[in-house]
């Protein structure tokens, strides 16, 4: 049926008689029916369309409905739909293969996951079978997804309900002046004394003990908070001293996100595992997976891995990797995306945070961008109570109704909002979508003191 407030009105009913939501009171919800999307833009049976600055989660870096992608999907379809991981397929050795290709160093062997959580749980499983040891470090202020190691690595509330205290967790702070643990004053200070942190934290938790330390390469959900020059170096210093795994989470930052192909190469760093999940190919199909290097690739030469997964490297997702990895290096999108941070979408935000009373904080690189929304600039307190939500959280929800009724789809955690588009968006989009934001802030200035 063509699109009609009628259709959609059908599809959310439908959509509330035996669709299950996450994260959500199920009473509480008002799921938006959408009829379509193309680009940085979905629309819904209403006419409005909305340009999206939050890549559905962070992950749509192709934009959607990709037409190479697309294609490939339909055309691996008719050939072969599915099969088992042990056989040997052409498009899931191409995919591994052009993965190994953008990974850093030694990280060529790929382990194929459907999606971020089961990557993170497969690491940490490489990595305590590797060392022996069963113990993992993680960062507060941090996402690694929602299966039963990864929440329990999880350093936000979304943990809390799903706390279990013989996982093997122990939590650390990283680095992130603007709001610093370490009463830092500058980015230098702060390195050293998160280093110095996470060193004590080591000693006392005994480095015997300890198979892995995870770290999202820059946390995202969390904040965006790019890590001062020489942090992710001395984790990896760290890390080897004490024979420790170091795995990068490049769920959400890697694959074009921050204007490099993985955020690990800002820093010049290698880690042991690489996580990956998202952008990979920009979620047309569930893919996620673990890159491994060679040294934890030789442990499992011999002697079996215990771990699989009925769907891992499905070939409708590997293909839809395929054609992403290719028309991502045809058409420079990460280029695009590292050129429209730094000529659009940082200084549009830059110049936000001189105008706007709320606005404390601009933090980012690439199309991965963060602002960080105060009550006051002195104080730094946030718009909203840490984890707020009913009225505590009224600020953000209006901030966040403003921006769609001026027809932009905003990111919001807690009291920030993330500019976080596709890839592939255009100047004019952007600049577009800047202007929609810039007004909604509006709102949050009214609730400055
Ligand atoms: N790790 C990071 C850094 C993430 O941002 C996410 C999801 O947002 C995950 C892991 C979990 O991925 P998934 O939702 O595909 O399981």
């Amino acid at each position: 049926p063509a699109p009609s407030a009628a259709t959609g009105a059908a599809v959310k009913a439908a959509d509330r008689a035996h669709v299950f939501h996450s994260w959500s009171a199920q009473g509480l919800i008002d799921p938006l029916p959408v009829a379509g999307a193309e680009g940085s833009y979905f629309w819904d049976y209403d006419g409005n369309r909305y340009l999206d600055f939050s890549s559905q989660l962070v992950n749509t870096n192709i934009g959607h409905q990709h037409p190479k992608v697309v294609a490939a999907v339909q055309e691996q379809a008719a050939k072969l739909c599915t099969i088992a991981p042990g056989f040997a397929v052409d498009v899931r050795s191409e995919a591994a293969r052009l993965i190994a290709e953008r990974t850093p160093g030694d990280l060529d062997k790929i382990f194929f996951t459907n999606g971020g959580a089961e990557a993170v749980e497969n690491a940490v499983r490489m990595a305590r079978l590797h060392t022996g040891r069963a113990k993992v470090l993680s960062a507060y202020r941090s996402y690694h997804g929602a299966t039963a190691a990864a929440i329990n690595l999880t350093g936000d509330p979304r943990r809390w309900p799903s706390d279990t205290a013989s996982a093997g967790v122990v939590h650390f702070w990283g680095p992130f002046l603007y709001r610093s643990p370490f009463h830092a004053e500058n980015e230098a200070q702060e390195c050293e004394r998160a280093l110095a942190h996470l060193e004590a934290t080591i000693a006392f938790e005994g480095p015997q003990s300890i198979a892995a330390i995870i770290l999202e390469t820059i946390p995202g959900t969390a904040g965006i908070m790019v890590p001062p020059p020489g942090y992710l170096a001395g984790v990896r210093e760290i890390c080897d001293r004490h024979g420790i795994v170091f795995i990068l989470d490049e769920v959400m930052a890697g694959f074009g996100r921050t204007g490099h192909w993985f955020a690990a190469d800002h820093f010049g760093v290698t880690p042991d595992l690489l996580t990956f999940a998202k952008g990979v190919n920009s979620g047309y199909v569930p893919l996620g997976g673990v890159a491994i290097s060679a040294e934890i690739a030789a442990t499992f030469e011999t002697r079996p891995y215990p771990g699989g997964l009925t769907y891992s490297g499905h070939p409708l997702a590997c293909a839809s990797a395929v054609a992403t990895l290719n028309a991502m290096a045809e058409e420079r999108i990460v280029e695009n995306a590292a050129e429209i941070g730094e000529t659009v979408i940082g200084p549009a935000l830059r110049a936000m945070a001189e105008r706007h009373p709320s606005v404390g904080e601009v933090r980012g690189l690439g199309v991965f961008w963060a602002l960080d929304l105060v009550r006051n600039k002195e104080t730094r307190e946030p718009l909203v109570p840490y984890n707020a939500s009913g009225a505590d959280n009224a600020p953000m929800a209006e901030f966040a109704a403003a921006c769609k009724r001026g027809g932009l789809w905003p990111f919001v955690n807690m009291n920030r909002t993330h500019a976080v588009p596709a890839c592939t968006i255009t100047a004019a989009e952007a600049e577009k979508g800047l202007a929609i934001l810039d007004t909604a802030l509006e709102t949050a200035d009214a609730h400055t003191v």
